[in-house]
Parts: C-alpha cells; sequence; structure tokens
C-alpha cells in the first residue's frame, strides 16, 4: 500500500499525490481521561485511523496528527446529570472524574488551542489543497466551536481552499448519538489499537457501572435522559467487529463530504 502520512512520505510523492486528489485530512484531539479501561489517546488515533482509511479509499495527504483540544468546566446542571458531587467536582476539566485515581487529560486553554491551529493552517494555505478536512476525535461543544471559527477565518480570506470540519465518529443503530468511553469508543480502539483498550480494568458483569465513578458517559445521559446514572451502552459488551463496522461507517460518511467539496 502507498504510504499516506505527510511526515513518511518523499516531497516528489506528496506532490503526486496532491495533483491526483488535492485534500489533506488533518487529524486532533486531546490527551484525554477515558476511564480505566481505554488509553488517553483514544480520540485522536481514532481520527487519525479515519484519515488514513480516507487517504487509502480516495487519495490525498494525511497530516500528522495534532494531539490538542479543549475541555470547559461543567455547569452545576450538567454535574447534576452526571451525578456528580458539586463539592467534590466543581474544578474538575470535562472528564476529569473517577471513583478512583484519574490521570487528568491534557486539555489545552481555548485560546491556545486556536493559535496553534491557526498557525498550522496558516502554514498549510501554501501547500496549495482545494480541501482541507479537519478530523476531530473530540466532540465537547467549547472544542468543535473554536476549530469551526478558526476555519471559518480561513474560508474568508483564502477561498483557493475549502476547510470542512467534521467528528472523527459516527454513531451506529444501537448507539442513539455519540457518548463517551462507552461502547462504541470501546470497540473503536480494540479494533484500530488493541493493546489499548482493557475492559478488564472495569469490574465484572453483571455489575452495573456508574457513570460518576467511571467517566462512561451514554448519549442519554449528555442529554439528561438517563437519571440513574447508570451506564447503558456497556464498553463490556464492545467487539473488534463492531469496531470495524464503526469506523467504516464514518470513513463512509466522510467520503461522501470530501467528494462533495471537491465538485464545489
Ligand atoms: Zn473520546
Amino acid at each position: 500500500m502507498q504510504e499516506v502520512r505527510y511526515a513518511y512520505m518523499l516531497p516528489h510523492q506528496f506532490i503526486a499525490r496532491r495533483e491526483e486528489f488535492p485534500v489533506l485530512y488533518f487529524p486532533l484531539g486531546p490527551l484525554e481521561w477515558h476511564g480505566p479501561h481505554l488509553a488517553p489517546g483514544m480520540d485522536t488515533l481514532n481520527a487519525e485511523a479515519v484519515a488514513i482509511g480516507l487517504a487509502n479509499r480516495l487519495g490525498g495527504v494525511v497530516y500528522p496528527a495534532l494531539y490538542m483540544g479543549s475541555e470547559r468546566y461543567r455547569s452545576p446542571e450538567f454535574m447534576e446529570m452526571l451525578c456528580l458531587d458539586p463539592d467534590k467536582h466543581a474544578n474538575n476539566l470535562g472528564m476529569d472524574f473517577s471513583a478512583g485515581e484519574v490521570v487528568p487529560s491534557v486539555y489545552f486553554m481555548e485560546d491556545v488551542f486556536a493559535i496553534v491551529l491557526r498557525e498550522h493552517l496558516r502554514k498549510l494555505m501554501e501547500h496549495k489543497y482545494k480541501v482541507i478536512l479537519i478530523i476531530s476525535g473530540h466532540g465537547a461543544e467549547s472544542h468543535m466551536e473554536i476549530i469551526r471559527r478558526v476555519a471559518d477565518e480561513f474560508n474568508r480570506f483564502y477561498p483557493q481552499t475549502t476547510v470542512l470540519t467534521r467528528m472523527a465518529i459516527a454513531a451506529g443503530p444501537d448507539d442513539n448519538g455519540i457518548g463517551h468511553a462507552n461502547k462504541l469508543e470501546t470497540s473503536l480502539l480494540m479494533h484500530i489499537a488493541p493493546d489499548s483498550a482493557d475492559v478488564s480494568q472495569l469490574p465484572d458483569l453483571p455489575e452495573r457501572l456508574r457513570t460518576a465513578d467511571t467517566a462512561i458517559v451514554d448519549p442519554e445521559t449528555f442529554c439528561g435522559n438517563n437519571p440513574d446514572n447508570f451506564v447503558i451502552h456497556d464498553p463490556r459488551n464492545a467487539t473488534v467487529e463492531y469496531g470495524r463496522e464503526s469506523l467504516e461507517r464514518a470513513i463512509d460518511i466522510l467520503s461522501n463530504t470530501v467528494l462533495k467539496a471537491l465538485r464545489r
């Protein structure tokens, strides 16, 4: 298979791939606490796997993954939804909560993240791509808003390149949306990096898991529709096969996005 990763390519290979298919994929996400059963690279490893899948399928070049992303402190209402003790967790950023020890996520301040992302894009404008697809493995609203705002600046002033922003992850028929460290993400990492997911770090079935104890958050919980706080889409039911299907689903969706943008 041809090399698709920018950092590993010789200039003539890079130029040939760009001439053939002028799209750059830019995967990013924070190093983030995903409970005791997943490695902190989860979001970004997934974004990079999607980027490589797209480049292999369609063409184009994969920019090195940027391990950077942002989060905010939780509102009292949100902490209530997750059944978190507001006194204990008031100063925990994003997903950094658990009954046991948390390895704190490496979230960047929003302004720093925006500056770094802008600087990458500013230089990449000289590379003459028609489309730059930013693929985020992390979906926090504030984080996505920063990417969209920076992308919008470039789309206004550099009309020769379209900068698009998309999530790396697509919910399947059983998921009801995107959660955090639940069955969907666990399946994805089991497929992408098998040694980086280990559900034996969680209590054994049939004991039920609580979001507040594990940082496993279902889409229902994010939306306030899970008042008893037990995990619904249990990571202990994750499978490599579901991970493979879910990765392909994301690549299918984003393939259409890229092809549509190139036709513009
Ligand atoms: Zn994640």
